[in-house]
């Protein structure tokens, strides 16, 4: 059902993103971080990594089921070309959110100001995956987090300026 207060929407709800080697190629990584720092939203993980394709393999499986059967191999061969940027993203409902700041999977039909919209034009080549509901973000960062994620406030300013 339609959520109108904010309060009705779980603070701490967690989303994955995966910045796409294409991403890290063209040096993009800040932005996309950029990106979701100012809108609010809080960095509890993040790592770099050479993605394992028995990783990717279940991270992707929901593409194996398509009838174009070339996409599976495709996207996971271009997962593993390079490194990739794994991070946990908390806050009021940073699925969906985060699902906005990136855009259209098909970046031709993203929506002007977002991430694919902005910097990419392939599919294939999208700059960075986000979960896309809380159930699937839950099994991401097991997946590629063991669920190990960092607790932390950010505090007050004055005390993060002044020793
Ligand atoms: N993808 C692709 N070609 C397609 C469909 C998907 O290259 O026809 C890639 C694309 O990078 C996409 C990813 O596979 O971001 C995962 O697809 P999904 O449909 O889950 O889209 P997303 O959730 O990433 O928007």
């Amino acid at each position: 059902e339609e959520k109108k207060f904010s309060r009705e929407i779980p603070l701490r709800e967690a989303s994955y993103a995966l910045y796409n080697p294409d991403g890290v190629a063209r040096s993009l990584t800040g932005e996309v971080i950029k990106r979701f720092e100012n809108k609010g939203y809080k960095l509890v993980a993040i790592k770099m990594l050479n993605a394992q394709r028995s990783v990717l393999e279940k991270h992707y499986a929901h593409l194996a089921d398509l009838p174009n059967k070339n996409i599976f191999p495709e996207v996971v061969n271009h997962m593993t070309s390079g490194p990739v940027v794994a991070m946990v993203w908390e806050g009021r409902g940073v699925v969906e959110g985060g699902r906005q700041i990136l855009g259209a999977t098909r970046p031709w039909q993203a929506a002007p100001g977002t991430i694919r919209a902005d910097f990419a034009t392939d599919v294939g080549r999208n700059i960075c995956h986000g979960s896309d509901t809380v159930e699937n973000a839950n099994k991401e960062i097991e997946l590629w987090f063991n669920n190990q994620i960092v607790e932390w406030n950010r505090g007050k300013v004055e005390d993060a300026i002044y020793e």
